[in-house]
């Protein structure tokens, strides 16, 4: 399947792809986890995308553009992918509307996984990520077995930068002002489907109807 997954961050947009990329091997593709590992690298994209990155701002439409039309022709996208934190602006919503048309390929739906704010603000600051492998975890609903010790690869289970306080309320205003648009810009194509769930499982069942029917 090919889906873009919108959503707030903290919305569940990562564990949903985690659960559908099972169903029928499709790869998830988050610019987030993209962007840190280059961090983590120290390479020129890392350097580029740090700040903006660390308050909690959008990295340049460019900068993601050229991350895009580069990993979108990469061979395991043949079986399918989704998009978990990309576009974020409309700048990015139009170019990728290019790079698909360029590419003869076409989205199966754009999912809009709406979850109330409190939710959100609370997920978010009791969300830990593995910094090796990405994979996510919740102090009070998820912690991992061993404190601060992924279970899937044994690698250092932390907050994230961006997910203090601060950095966290700046996300969803940016949010708010360019992402949240994209779900009128994509009803306006005909391909939103919006979900208002709070649990992932919820979430996957609206996707496989919807992509049934
Ligand atoms: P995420 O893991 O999706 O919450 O992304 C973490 C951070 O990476 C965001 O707060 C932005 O600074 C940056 N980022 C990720 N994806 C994008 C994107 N599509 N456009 C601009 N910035 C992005």
């Amino acid at each position: 399947m090919k889906l873009i997954l919108l959503g707030a961050p903290g919305a569940g947009k990562g564990t949903v792809a985690k659960l559908l990329t099972k169903m029928d091997g499709s790869v998830q593709i988050s610019t987030g986890d993209i962007l840190r590992a280059a961090v983590a690298a120290g390479t020129e994209l890392g350097k580029k995308a740090e700040a903006a990155m660390k308050a909690g701002d959008l990295v340049s439409d460019d900068l993601i553009m050229g991350i895009m039309g580069e990993r979108l022709k990469e061979d395991d996208c043949k079986a399918g992918y989704l998009l978990d934190g990309f576009p974020r602006t409309i700048p990015q919503a139009e170019a990728l509307k290019v790079l698909l048309a360029n590419m003869g390929e076409e989205l199966d739906c754009v999912v809009n996984i709406d979850v109330p704010r409190e939710v959100i603000l609370d997920r978010l600051t009791t969300r830990r990520t593995c910094s090796d492998c990405g994979e996510i975890y919740n102090v009070k609903s998820n912690p991992p077995k061993e404190e601060g010790k992924c279970d899937k690869c044994g690698g250092p289970v932390v907050q994230r930068d961006d997910e203090t306080e601060e950095a966290i309320s700046n996300r969803l205003d940016v949010y708010n002002e360019k992402t949240a648009p994209l779900a009128g810009f994509y009803e306006n194509e005909g391909m939103l489907l919006t979900v208002d769930a709070t649990s992932s499982d919820a979430v996957i069942d609206a996707i496989k109807a919807k992509l049934a029917s």
